[in-house]
Order: C-alpha cells, then sequence, then structure tokens
C-alpha cells in the first residue's frame, strides 16, 4: 500500500467518525473508491451514492476534495434516510443542504486535523 493511500484511509476514518456523529446517523454506507469515473446515478461528476453505499471518485483528486465529496454526499445519505426527495439538479433544496452542511463539516475536520490540511507534495 502506498503511503498515500494510507494518509487517505486515515483521513477517511475520522471524516466518517464526524460525519457520523454531526449527522447522527445511525449506521454508515459502505464506501467506494473509485481509481475512475462513477457509473450513472446521483450526484455530482465526482461522487454519487447507490443502493450499496457511496461511490467517491479519488483519481488525480486532491485528499481534501475527496473529503469534501464523501462529507456531501453522506450528507445526501442522510436525507434519503429522512425521506427527503431527492433532487441532485443545482440550487435544489436538497443540493444547497448537502453543499452547506458538508461545509460545516469540513470546517470542523480542519480544526480537529490541522495537520490534514497541509499539503505535504513538494
Ligand atoms: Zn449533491
Amino acid at each position: 500500500m502506498k503511503l498515500r493511500e494510507v494518509l487517505q484511509e486515515h483521513m477517511i476514518t475520522h471524516l466518517l467518525q464526524l460525519c457520523k456523529h454531526e449527522l447522527e446517523l445511525s449506521e454508515l454506507p459502505e464506501i467506494f473508491l473509485l481509481d475512475d469515473q462513477p457509473t450513472t446515478g446521483h450526484g455530482t461528476s465526482f461522487g454519487e451514492f447507490t443502493d450499496n453505499g457511496i461511490e467517491v471518485v479519488t483519481l488525480g483528486r486532491h485528499p481534501m476534495d475527496v473529503m469534501r465529496t464523501l462529507a456531501h454526499e453522506l450528507v445526501h445519505w442522510k436525507q434519503r434516510t429522512e425521506n427527503m426527495p431527492m433532487d441532485g439538479s443545482d440550487g435544489s433544496d436538497t443540493e444547497n443542504q448537502a453543499n452547506a452542511v458538508a461545509g460545516i463539516i469540513m470546517r470542523k475536520f480542519g480544526q480537529q486535523y490541522p495537520d490534514y490540511f497541509v499539503d505535504t507534495l513538494p
């Protein structure tokens, strides 16, 4: 396993714990990291959820972007457990809420793990 992958695993574990707490999720979906484009379904071009879990594209992306997408999709996951109508179009209530809540989570994530925001690449 490459160092970058190990670091990413740690970040994801911490982010999932934070999201679970912030979103009051009783259980977490499975997370699939794709070194490729996502399949079809709800979501941006970088993330989506399926009946099996959440898919996030990691290919060529900064780890913090990956985390932000993951938080965004987890908000959608939460919305779905509350039977909110799923509308993935820009400016919809579900999208606005997902962006806003993901932003709050990422700010807390940054406060708890400031080291993650230091870009170690040369
Ligand atoms: Zn969305």
